[in-house]
């Protein structure tokens, strides 16, 4: 943008700020300024920023952008309305912990916060679908659903700060995605708001649904730069009858890809798999005192969950012996020793690194 071209977004948004005051009292609307510097940038960007100047965005602007805090879908679509008619732009924001810059916002945009918007709106424990609004933290969500033995899949390691919202418009995925696939396979519907201000709803409530044009694929993953979503129906699924952790240790890095390879071949599908190489390993130790390097050169850290269990160790440790491992099956205190982000596992409390 010119300097001229950035002084009239700015004054853009300086009346767009008094016209909502005006016409929705009832949307708190915070003005540009320095106090809204932390909205113009996500978990990606504010480490530049902060290097650059701590009162600075990203870019070096010297204010933050105007922030709405709308609490329900009508403020939405008013406030999308409003800046379209003033030619302002809108930059859709969860919990700011996107690592790609996606909510990072500039002294003349408006960022639309959806941190209020976070109701669970329905359990369906019979159609297995949970109806959500957009800034419900992942972490709260699963919280909610443990009494009724079910679970929202998609774990991103950011899963306690991060929105549901968010997550859809980033596709997010995590450890679990191996088998239960990242966010896309977990969003059945989405109700989103265009940058009309108009509201569509785009797929179905049921999983079987097939009608129609696959919008909602579209829409996940995103970015918000197709409209900001104000509703979602999520596929739910039971939390599992068992959980078992297996290590695999490997006498070099490329041996432990070989493992990899035997656990793809076997019938076994693990719900998360994470490999150390050697040079992992080492920081790990190195970090947390722990002496896995002297169990071997890569690790292949392994949960498998669900029905079964005793059958799907054994034949993953057979496989994993074959192809050249030392696999076993640990106990269910060291495998909450070893998996860092446990407590995406409902029932699972949280813990640090790997101590042995
Ligand atoms: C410690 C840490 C670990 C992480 N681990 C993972 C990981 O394992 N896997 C992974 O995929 N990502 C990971 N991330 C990145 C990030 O957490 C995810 O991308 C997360 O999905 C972002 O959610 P958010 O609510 O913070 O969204 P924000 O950062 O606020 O926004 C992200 C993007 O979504 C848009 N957006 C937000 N809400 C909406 C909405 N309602 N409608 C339309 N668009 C919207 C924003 O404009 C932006 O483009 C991690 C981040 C951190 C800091």
């Amino acid at each position: 943008m010119t300097a001229v071209e950035t002084s009239t977004a700015v004054r853009a948004l300086d009346t767009l700020a008094r016209e909502l005051a005006e016409r929705h009292p009832e949307i708190e609307v915070w003005p540009a300024s320095t106090e809204t510097i932390r909205y113009g940038h996500d978990a990606g960007t504010a480490p530049r920023a902060s290097a650059l100047d701590r009162d600075a965005t990203p870019d070096g602007d010297t204010s933050g952008p105007a922030v709405a805090f709308p609490t329900s879908v009508e403020q939405v679509q008013a406030l999308v309305r409003a800046a379209a008619d003033l030619g302002v732009t809108v930059v859709p924001r969860g919990a700011g912990s996107g690592l790609s810059g996606g909510a990072t916002a500039h002294g003349h945009q408006l960022v639309v916060s959806v941190e209020r918007l976070d109701c669970i709106t329905e359990v369906s424990p019979l159609d297995e679908v949970a109806v959500v609004e957009p800034g419900v933290i992942n972490a709260a969500l699963n919280e909610h659903l443990a009494p009724y033995g079910l679970f929202y899949a998609p774990d991103p390691a950011s899963w306690e700060i991060s929105t549901i919202g968010g997550n859809i418009a980033t596709n997010a995925g995590g450890l679990r995605c191996a088998k239960y696939g990242v966010t896309r396979e977990s969003i059945l519907a989405l109700d989103v708001v265009l940058a009309d201000g108009s509201l569509i709803t785009v797929g179905h409530r049921s999983i079987k649904g097939v009608t129609g044009l696959d919008l909602t694929s579209l829409f996940v993953g995103s970015e918000g730069v197709l409209g900001i979503v104000v509703g979602a129906t999520v596929r739910l699924r039971p939390i599992p009858v068992a959980r078992k952790t297996l290590t695999a240790f490997f006498d070099s890095t490329e041996a432990g890809t070989n493992g990899l390879g035997a656990i793809t071949l076997s019938s076994v599908r693990p719900s998360s798999i994470e490999f150390f190489d050697t040079t992992t390993l080492a920081g790990i130790d190195e970090h947390s005192g722990s002496d896995l390097r002297e169990r071997g050169a890569s690790l292949i850290l392994i949960e498998i969950d669900g029905y079964g269990i005793d059958e799907q160790a054994a034949d993953l440790v057979a496989a994993l012996t074959r192809a050249g491992g030392r696999a076993r099956v640990e106990t269910d205190a060291d495998a909450v020793r070893l998996w860092e982000p446990a407590a995406t596992r409902p029932g699972l409390p949280r813990v640090s690194l790997v101590h042995r």
